[in-house]
């Protein structure tokens, strides 16, 4: 292995760097080799490196020396991501040779000596053109795909977002401790990634969805104030937005109460923001669970444009129409939202929407068109001559607009109207560019009916505190229980959330069992957790912060791993290492494991 002096290797400048001012001045740059042109003899060479990139000429050689000649020919040689290292001197491009949109357009380096510091084979894709290539192969090759400079854009963000996170946190007083990996589950509502003990062989940790035990304890053990940028481990079908293993910033306070973890949480986002240069409210917004689930369908609202839900049970009842008044007559509801200017869609796009609107439950979705005069046209208006009027008046729709109806029980109503409304919003071009919309649902109910399960499920976790006075007087109807939880959302995309937890030991046992874990499975599970609450727990409450969601919001990206540097993709394997992946038999034997469906069935 070649050994380079340090001339080779201390660079006296980066390839995002130069400029006019810097003509006349020896340099020295390494990076690799983006492109390259052979201009007759000339060769130009564009260097990148992660700040930008630098024009660097070869020229032909004016002596005939063996040294000047062998550069030379190096350098015709140069191909794509081959690493070198350059001296030379900075030389304007000039006027006509300006390249405006790069930073370094107006100089180039015209080069007097070349290091060949590596090769590389023909690349699968050049970093530029990544969209020439499939994700699958971006992420075999990362290394590849991680020398764009969007990507590198996106990782420095993201450390300097942490740094941000952890600055302040700091500044107020907060520890950042960790927690274990290898541990015992906590419940966040996914299933667990198991580690088999190979020195118990007949047990196994979990790695943690979230450190959420392990920060209460601390609370008990009188840290006050804890947080950690942390790996968060989720076993499920992953979306677009969800990755097996991801970041959040974890944190946790004692005696404090909701608008402590909001104005904390706020200050951490404030800070962000600042940082991207994106603004942030001096006052977040907050509305409660049921106002949210009522105008937007959702407990993501996106603030960013209107397309409110509007109930209209009370006129749909005094039409004709069977599917108003079956929807009505099983205890249902009847609502609807008006789509600007939808009036142009086609019978194939609404016919379309009514098929997609079954995803979610709904057996169609009813419409009507705003024609001119504010008279109903086509879908269901013949049905709804009786209260076309007043529909429009509540619904303020204008001629040119799509009424969307959904009627069926409240949650599917909401449900399906919710989603139409963000979709509509993306696809008809509806969503102000450039907008952020922050704002924090609170007042979430305690528990849900799981109608599959015949059993009541939490909305958090089994952690959270209930509303007091909730507990105290709706022991009989659970679900009208409203928890200590909140959530920040932003642009439609929850951000984070958090809770006031329990802290007693007796409340504690009472919301297992309303949960129907029975003493022994809380005894089995949370013991631990249960026998620090019994030694002097503090009121304590906390929150957690999707980082790798807070950056792609930042950046605007679309995919959630364009801001993490080894993704998994849906299916959650790493096309970089091929992981998960077979283990030998010795592996297997030594934590006493058999693989019972052989591989080729389980496809
Ligand atoms: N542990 C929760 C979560 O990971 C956050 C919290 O309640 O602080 O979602």
């Amino acid at each position: 292995m070649t050994i380079y002096s340090d001339k080779v290797l201390k660079r006296t400048h980066n390839c995002g760097e130069l400029r006019l001012a810097d003509v006349g001045s020896a340099v020295r740059l390494c990076g690799w080799v983006r492109s390259y042109r052979d201009h007759g003899g000339v060769v130009f060479v564009d260097l990148r490196d992660r700040e930008g990139i630098t024009q660097v000429v070869f020229g032909v050689p004016d002596d005939d020396s063996e040294a000047a000649q062998q550069q030379y020919k190096l350098a015709r040689a140069l191909r794509h991501e081959w690493v070198i290292s350059i001296g030379g001197e900075v030389g304007p491009r000039g006027e006509e040779r300006n390249n405006p949109k790069l930073a370094t357009g107006e100089i180039e380096v015209l080069c007097n000596e070349l290091v060949l510091l590596n090769r590389s084979d023909a690349v699968p894709f050049e970093p530029d053109e990544y969209h020439t290539t499939s994700e699958e192969n971006r992420l075999k090759y990362r290394y590849l795909d991680l020398r764009r400079p969007e990507m590198t854009k996106a990782l420095r963000l993201r450390h300097q977002i942490c740094r941000v996170m952890r600055n302040t946190l700091d500044e107020h007083d907060f520890v950042e401790v960790e927690t274990p990996f290898l541990t015992r589950s906590t419940p966040e509502g996914a299933r667990d990634f198991l580690v088999p003990s190979r020195m118990q062989f007949d047990s196994f940790y979990a790695l943690p969805q979230s450190p959420q035990l392990f920060k209460q304890i601390l609370m008990v053990g009188g840290l006050d104030r804890y947080y950690q940028v942390v790996r968060c481990f989720r076993d499920e079908d992953l979306r677009a937005d969800r990755q097996p293993e991801f970041t959040q910033l974890d944190v946790e306070l004692s005696f404090c109460s909701e608008q402590d973890v909001m104005d904390i949480t706020n200050q951490v986002l404030r800070n962000i923001c600042e940082l991207c240069d994106k603004p942030f409210p001096a006052d977040v917004p907050v509305i409660d669970y049921d106002e949210s689930m009522r105008r937007f369908g959702t407990d993501r609202p996106d603030l960013r444009f209107g397309m409110e839900l509007v109930d209209i049970s009370d006129l749909a009842s005094q039409t004709e129409f069977g599917v108003f008044n079956g929807a009505l007559g099983s205890g249902g509801v009847v609502q609807c939202v008006v789509i600007p200017g939808g009036a142009v869609m086609t019978r194939k796009e609404t016919d379309g929407l009514a098929n997609w609107s079954k995803e979610f439950g709904a057996k169609g979705l009813a419409n009507t068109k705003v024609a001119a005069g504010k008279t109903l046209e086509t879908g269901v208006a013949k049905f709804l001559t009786p209260i076309a009027e007043e529909l429009i008046e509540r619904t303020g729709a204008n001629e040119g607009d799509l009424i969307c109806f959904g009627a069926d029980t409240k949650k599917i109503v909401q449900r399906v109207l919710g989603e139409l409304r963000s979709k509509m919003a993306r696809e008809r071009d509806l969503v102000p560019p450039g907008e952020f919309k922050w704002v924090w649902v609170v007042d979430f109910p305690l528990v849900e009916y799981n109608e599959d399960m015949k059993r009541l499920d939490v909305l958090h976790h089994p952690f959270t505190s209930p509303n007091m006075d909730d507990w105290e007087t709706k022991q009989d109807t659970p679900t009208e229980m409203k928890s200590r939880a909140y959530d920040i959302v932003c642009n439609g995309m929850e951000m984070g959330g958090g809770s006031i937890r329990i802290h007693q030991p007796e409340l504690q046992r009472k919301v297992f069992d309303l949960l129907d874990i029975g003493k022994e499975e809380a005894e089995e599970k949370f013991g631990f957790l249960l026998n620090a609450l019994r030694y002097g727990a503090p009121p304590h409450g906390g929150i957690a912060l999707g980082l790798d969601r807070v950056v792609m919001t930042m950046i605007g990206a679309h995919s959630i791993r364009d801001v993490i540097a080894f993704p998994k993709t849906q299916r959650g394997s790493c096309p970089l290492t091929n992981a998960p992946a077979a283990v030998d038999e010795q592996q297997l034997t030594d934590l006493d494991l058999k693989i019972l469906t052989p591989p080729a069935e389980k496809q």
